[in-house]
């Protein structure tokens, strides 16, 4: 290669860099090689089969553009796996569906495997990437709806009757709620009941089963496949999106979810926060996530306890049928099993073991013997960085728009220092995030105000009241 094209070269590259940015770059770029520039094409080679496609069915306009600021001839670019890589791919463990029929030229013409990376062999892949499995109980008939999950209930609902080719009319669901409050219930029956028709295809993944799957896929060189499986999928039920970890696992998240709804198809997903609060995650995918329906399941009132408790305890009787749970009991455990619907099924399972094992009814004694574990102490209530502002604002008659402002007036500076201080004192939040919630601020805007009313608490007794009467109204 003439030294020409080489300076050229680099000069693609960076064009190329300072397009993407350094991070994208040097994740799929830095190992992509020039091969040959014949007339108007160009051959540039990788050594994996994955980078390939990832290149190909995201960057492939990027990179023709960047060559053609330099070579306006060009019209092609190609773009194949380095041979030597090829062999050394692990076909053995995992017999890669796409594995190339015949080698690739690497005389700059394109082979015909080239051309048809995007015909991968979907069932394949989709049997390897398998969904999380499902729980037969957790369906729409078991669900009890109450009024802290009736909305959440009605769009999970209106999802799983919709059918192929219905306009989609939000997008993605996103049901967040605390720790055993029905989100998985609600995602599995979204999923039995989407599939029993067979029209329509819903697939139901943990995060974690996501990043597996994904991971898993790089691994064997088949993250085409698996993204022509995920597309071919009419509902993408996503859990515990909280565990969504990692800069290229979101980078695919993100891609998946752009593809899948812009083509009409409908996401679900459900997390123990709202998008505003997934820290680790891209901007980006934050403010689509948000973009769609975002519906809060609040803590089970004491009559939606009591109706779940009812149905473990119908459904246990199908297979225990002598199993019974006077109506005292069920009451005094729904008054005192406040925690989450988790604890409400191990009650009634511990009731049932002891039942069963001692073949004695179960009555109030022995039910408030077995559970007094289960009767915790109401947990401290989960307190927004919003209600703080909001309650800040009104005691120091400011608007909200002033705390986020970029005034420095001291009737504003005041207030938006006291609430960045109680935003890390009663919330898990970063320093960052704190700043990003606070119109963009940098973190160390937020630890100077943390420090400084920390300071002024200890000396001025006046703020420290302000202060105190704050966090009552914020923890009732
Ligand atoms: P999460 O995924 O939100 O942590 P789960 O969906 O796993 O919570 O629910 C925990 C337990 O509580 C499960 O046994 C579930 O069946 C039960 N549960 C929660 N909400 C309801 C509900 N509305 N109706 C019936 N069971 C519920
Ligand atoms: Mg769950």
């Amino acid at each position: 290669m003439s030294n020409m094209e080489q300076d050229r070269w680099s000069r693609v590259k960076g064009r190329l860099r300072s397009s993407v940015g350094e991070d994208v770059y040097s994740s799929w770029f830095a190992r992509m090689d020039l091969e040959s520039v014949q007339d108007e094409s160009v051959h540039l080679s990788v050594p994996t089969r994955f980078l390939k496609s990832w290149i190909q069915a995201h960057y492939a306009e990027r990179v023709l553009t960047c060559w053609q600021a330099e070579m306006p001839e060009v019209h092609r670019v190609d773009v194949t796996v380095r041979t030597a890589m090829r062999v050394a791919a692990p076909a053995k463990e995992a017999p890669a569906p796409v594995e190339p029929r015949r080698s690739e030229g690497r005389d700059g013409r394109p082979s015909s495997e080239l051309r048809n990376t995007a015909i991968a062999p979907v069932s394949a892949s989709h049997e390897a990437l398998g969904g999380s499995p499902l729980d037969p109980r957790l369906t729409f008939g078991s669900f009890v709806v109450g009024r802290s999950n009736t909305l959440a209930h009605a769009a999970a609902r209106q999802v799983a009757e919709g059918r192929r080719g219905d306009s989609v009319m939000f997008n993605p669901l996103y049901i967040h709620a605390g720790v055993g409050l029905g989100k998985t219930h609600l995602l599995q029956a979204v999923t039995w009941a989407g599939n029993s028709g067979a029209e329509r295809k819903v697939l139901y993944l943990t995060a974690e089963k996501f990043m597996y799957g994904f991971v898993a896929a790089l691994k064997t060189q088949t993250a085409l496949a698996f993204k022509e499986a995920l597309r071919g999928i009419d509902v993408l039920v996503i859990d515990d999106m909280q565990f969504l970890q990692g800069k290229t696992t979101q980078a695919e998240f993100c891609h998946t979810l752009n593809a899948l709804i812009d083509a009409g198809r409908q996401v679900v997903i459900a997390a123990d926060r709202p998008p505003s609060d997934l820290e680790s995650l891209d901007e980006r995918v934050r403010s689509r996530l948000a973009g769609g329906l975002v519906v809060e399941m609040g803590s089970l009132g004491e009559e939606l306890r009591l109706g779940i408790l009812k149905s473990r305890v119908a459904a246990a009787r199908a297979h225990h049928a002598t199993f019974d749970v006077p109506a005292p009991v069920l009451d005094y455990l729904a008054r005192t099993i406040t925690h989450n619907g988790r604890d409400l099924e191990g009650a009634i399972n511990r009731l049932l073991a002891h039942s069963k094992l001692n073949a004695t009814p179960v009555t109030l004694e022995m039910a408030e013997r077995e559970v007094r574990d289960l009767i915790r102490p109401m947990e401290p209530k989960r307190i927004k960085i919003e209600d703080i502002q909001r309650v800040v604002a009104r005691q120091y008659n400011v608007s909200r728009s002033d705390l986020l402002s970029s005034r420095r007036t001291a009737n504003v500076v005041r207030p938006r220092q006291v609430a960045m201080y109680l935003a890390k004192t009663l919330t898990l939040r970063s320093l960052p995030e704190i700043g990003r919630r606070f119109g963009g601020r940098d973190h160390t805007t937020v630890l100077h105000a943390v420090r400084k009313i920390e300071a002024l608490v200890g000396k001025d007794v006046a703020l420290q009241d302000e202060v105190e009467s704050l966090k009552r109204q914020l923890q009732e």
